[in-house]
């Protein structure tokens, strides 16, 4: 079966290609830089990264925007509080989400884009609308008139019949239901930043920076646009009215929408206060493979209930899986290629894949690698599994790990990687060998107090780390 996505648009699971069969032209809306991204965000962005990844996988290429909001309400506020510029403010902060992006392996998009580099692009869509009549200016300020635009509501499958025509909202957020004209350009006010450009002194509304840096790299119909489900409403709604009010054409083919990270039933926020950030939980002593892994097992569009209990079970899982892998690459197996477990390793993988392509069902796809994993296991301790088995075995772990990137150990800082560990085994082996107790059980020692565990085994040492 093709690769499938629940378009949010359409309610329903399509068949997805590029328009042009070969690039995928994708925009997700990255964060508004006024404080550090939480674990909740992060669940999105792991999300579009695994979607990166898979759709490479699919053997599409990419072309990925995602925007930086360094302008808006709350920006504006913090910095002013402050005592800062609005660049002063977001800058460490923008640093701060890039560096958990790597922390936790995410694939750099394409392009990164930040909204106040972009003003002049979202100055000329704002004056598009005004020569098609969509906008009216009150008290210097442009506004939306989501009257004029008939498909208003068809993203968010809301039915705005009864809306307040004429009323607005000057702020970026609000309810859903709450269908009003919303704000293009806010006039300039005192003490806050502003740009002087062709629809005024002032500043963009926070819809418009998307539509204008996800046209002027992607074109007029991306083929996907992703974000988390509170983006749905207003935010896409309304990138959507004046996209296609501007081109007259669909805006994007595919809208993908991820679920909430919530705990005790309340999605994670900055507002409500119930926030991890990445750091909290490094801090703690989780590594950052652990909370990927922790990100990515539940199917996006399925909310994550967020626990330490979820946080150890995923440590428990990923040391299942590198227990696996070190058996697969250092144990010692009978001559010859058992058949049946190559049939088995095949099957692991159509399930992995059939998995992915229903919708990223990572779930699912994980299932079919726990079980491939309890089968091989048997099948070693029987003696059943083969030298010529060992080869897909491990070609399988290793399309799971492109996608789910949890295998390699996160190196602390001033932590020994593993030349140097093979290093010393050696050198410890060889001291053995020379019957150097004192030195062989010195190394030892010295590798334990690195966090390096040996086992002497008849294939010869293996090392972990703790
Ligand atoms: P923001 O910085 O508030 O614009 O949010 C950045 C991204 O994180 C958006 O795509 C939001 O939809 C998403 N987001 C915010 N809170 C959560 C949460 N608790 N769980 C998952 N995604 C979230
Ligand atoms: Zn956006």
């Amino acid at each position: 079966m093709a690769l499938r996505f629940y378009n949010t648009l359409t309610q329903q699971v399509q068949e997805f290609a590029p328009s042009d069969g070969k690039t995928v032209r994708m925009y997700t809306c990255g964060p508004t830089v006024y404080n550090f991204v939480h674990i909740g965000n992060l669940r999105t962005f792991t999300f579009q990264d695994l979607l990166r990844r898979w759709l490479r996988t699919s053997g599409f290429e990419l072309n990925h925007v995602m925007n930086i909001t360094d302008v808006e309400d709350k920006i504006i506020r913090s910095a002013t509080a402050a005592g800062q510029t609005i660049q002063q403010y977001t800058k460490p902060y923008e640093e701060a989400f890039l560096e958990d992006c790597k922390t936790l392996r995410f694939e750099k998009p394409e392009r990164i884009v930040r909204a106040t580099e972009h003003i002049p692009e979202m100055a000329e869509l704002i004056q598009k609308l005004t020569e098609k009549g969509l906008t009216y200016t009150s008290e210097g300020s442009v506004y939306y008139r989501i009257s004029g635009f008939k498909d208003y509501g068809k993203l968010s499958h809301n039915d705005f019949a009864g809306m307040r025509a004429g009323t607005r909202v000057d702020v970026d957020e609000y309810d859903k239901d709450d269908a009003r004209d919303f704000v293009l350009w806010k006039m300039k006010k005192d003490g806050e930043p502003s740009w002087q450009t062709s629809v005024g002194d002032g500043r963009p509304g926070w819809h418009i920076e998307c539509s204008a840096m996800a046209m002027k790299y992607l074109g007029e119909t991306l083929d996907i646009h992703a974000g988390g489900v509170d983006l749905v409403f207003p935010h896409h709604e309304n990138e959507i009215a004046q996209s296609e009010a501007a081109t007259g054409k669909p805006f994007a083919s595919f809208w993908l929408h991820s679920e909430h990270l919530i705990v005790e039933g309340q999605k994670m926020s900055k507002s409500l206060g119930n926030f991890y950030t990445l750091r909290d939980l490094i801090a703690k002593g989780y590594p950052p493979e652990i909370i990927r892994y922790l990100l990515t097992q539940v199917p996006y569009r399925n909310k994550l209930n967020f626990t330490f209990d979820g946080l150890k079970a995923a440590a428990a899982a990923i040391d299942r899986l590198r227990n696996y892998k070190l058996r697969l690459e250092t144990d010692k197996y009978p001559a010859g290629v058992n058949a049946e477990i190559e049939d088995r390793i095949a099957k692991a993988g159509a399930d992995f894949r059939g998995a992915m392509d229903d919708d990223l069902n990572t779930a699912g796809a994980l299932a079919a690698v726990f079980e491939l994993i309890r089968d091989t296991n048997t099948a070693m301790d029987g003696g059943e599994f083969k030298e010529g088995n060992r080869a897909s075995a491990l070609a399988f772990l290793k399309l799971f790990d492109s996608i789910f990137d949890v295998l390699e150990v996160t190196q602390a800082e001033g932590a020994v990687g593993d030349a140097e560990i093979d290093a010393m085994v050696a050198a410890r082996s060889a001291a053995k060998k020379a019957k150097d107790f004192v030195k062989s059980d010195a190394i030892r020692d010295e590798l334990l107090a690195k966090g390096i565990i040996l086992e002497d085994t008849k294939e010869g040492v293996r090392w972990k780390r703790k």
